[in-house]
C-alpha cells in the first residue's frame, strides 16, 4: 500500500527564511520537515520531532502558533505553499501537548 510520504511539499530551499524576514522568527522549513517526519511515523508513543521542535523554541525561534499570517514568506516560496495555513497544522501537531 502506498502512503503519502510528504504532507507539505517543502523542498527546504530556505528562500522563506533567507529572502524574507519572518517578523516572528519562525523556522519555517525546519518545522515543516519535523511535521512531515512526524506525520509518517509508524508509531507515536515517542516523538523525537516534538523534542527537536522544543529545542528550536529554546534557541529563541518563534512558535508555529506565533504566525500572524502576514504572508511575507508565501510571496517568495517557489512551491507556492500556503505557509501560514500550514503553520496552524504544525501548531496543532507540535504544540498540542504543551501546557
Ligand atoms: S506568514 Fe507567518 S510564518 Fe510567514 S512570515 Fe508571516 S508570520 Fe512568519
Ligand atoms: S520557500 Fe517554500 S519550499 Fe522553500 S523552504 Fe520555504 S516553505 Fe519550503
Amino acid at each position: 500500500m502506498i502512503r503519502a510520504t510528504v504532507a507539505i511539499p517543502c523542498t527546504g530551499c530556505r528562500y522563506c527564511v533567507e529572502a524574507s524576514h519572518c517578523p516572528k522568527n519562525i523556522l519555517i522549513p525546519n518545522y515543516f520537515n519535523l511535521f512531515n517526519t512526524k506525520k509518517i511515523a509508524t508509531w507515536d508513543m515517542f516523538s523525537p520531532e516534538t523534542e527537536y521542535y522544543e529545542n528550536y523554541l529554546a534557541q529563541g525561534y518563534g512558535k508555529a502558533s506565533d504566525c500572524i499570517r502576514c504572508h511575507s514568506c508565501e510571496k517568495v516560496c517557489p512551491q507556492h505553499i500556503r505557509i501560514s495555513e500550514w503553520m496552524r497544522e504544525v501548531a496543532k501537531e507540535m504544540e498540542e501537548e504543551e501546557a
